[in-house]
């Protein structure tokens, strides 16, 4: 439905698992990405990785040969694609890399399905290097989110999108993703929104602890198979009860009226059913 945003994390969610980690150890950088890592900011270091690459003899090619090969889980690509057909917004909020995530998304012959890709700008430089540089330059303008590493708050991406939404004519969001990082985008949901952390993963153990400061409606996943259920399931019921508020809004108040129950059923009745929380 054209009312729709879809948002994806990008690793480990439609990956399935952290692109920054999967070309390190493949280009076997492993041990000096570890031991820098307790010194740098996350994606300080990336860019710090690929300096030594490049200084290696590794070239664009040989990270592209790797992140072509990235596993993923065999539903993921129909899942997006049916997103996309069924008319919805899809877009991409990532901690990873403009580079990392475009280079994956054309070869998986999906990168047409989006229409955005908020990330860490990535890019190659004059002497065949890639660059990787922060979202938020935290020198000169820090987001000042204390949820958020310092490279990336994702919940003022989503303030943005949610800003340009209404606009576009555009009401509800799904938002998918796996990390701390998506904690703070999920708590810029709205009543009416849907998030859809995965099982298990940092995201979804915040969530559980602190399921009072969301407003949308959490339904988990587990793999690529059920992302895949979930996700059309919600597009699903989303577009059917916009169908029903468009066309029977005088059908669905005229239902309302026959629910009244009979004065003596209801003197029958407990007066408050226990509720669990
Ligand atoms: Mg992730
Ligand atoms: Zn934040």
């Amino acid at each position: 439905m054209a009312g729709i945003v879809v948002v994806f994390d990008f690793d480990k969610t439609i990956i399935d698992l952290d692109s920054d980690n999967w070309v390190v150890d493949e280009l076997g950088a492993t041990q000096l990405f570890d031991q820098l890592l307790p010194s740098m900011p996350w994606n300080s270091l990336m860019d710090r990785m690929m300096k030594e690459l490049h200084s290696q003899g590794k070239t664009i090619g040989d990270i592209e040969e790797v992140l072509n090969r990235v596993p993923l889980h065999p539903r993921i690509v129909p899942a997006i694609k049916s997103a996309h057909a069924l008319g919805c917004d899809l877009r991409v909020v990532s901690d990873a890399n403009l580079f990392f995530i475009e280079t994956i998304l054309n070869h998986l012959g999906i990168r047409d399905c989006f229409t955005e890709i908020n990330t860490n700008p990535g890019y190659v430089d004059e002497e065949g290097r890639l660059r990787i540089v922060p979202y938020h330059d935290f020198h000169s303008s820090p987001h000042g989110c204390n949820l958020c590493p310092p490279n990336m708050c994702k919940g003022l991406i989503i303030e943005r999108i949610q800003a340009s939404m209404n606009k576009e004519g555009k009401k509800k969001i799904i938002y998918l993703g796996d990390g701390s990082g998506d904690f703070c985008p999920s708590l810029k949901l709205k009543e009416g929104d849907y998030m859809m952390p995965r099982k298990d993963f940092p995201v979804w153990d915040l969530i559980c602890k602190n399921r009072m400061l969301l407003r949308a409606e959490i339904h988990e996943w587990t793999d690529g198979e059920e992302l895949e259920r979930v996700l059309l399931q919600l597009i699903n019921d989303i577009s059917i009860e916009e169908k029903h508020t468009t066309n029977s809004t005088q059908l669905l108040s005229g239902d309302c009226k026959f629910q009244t129950i009979p004065i003596s059923t209801h003197e029958a009745l407990p007066l408050a059913l226990p509720v669990r929380y």
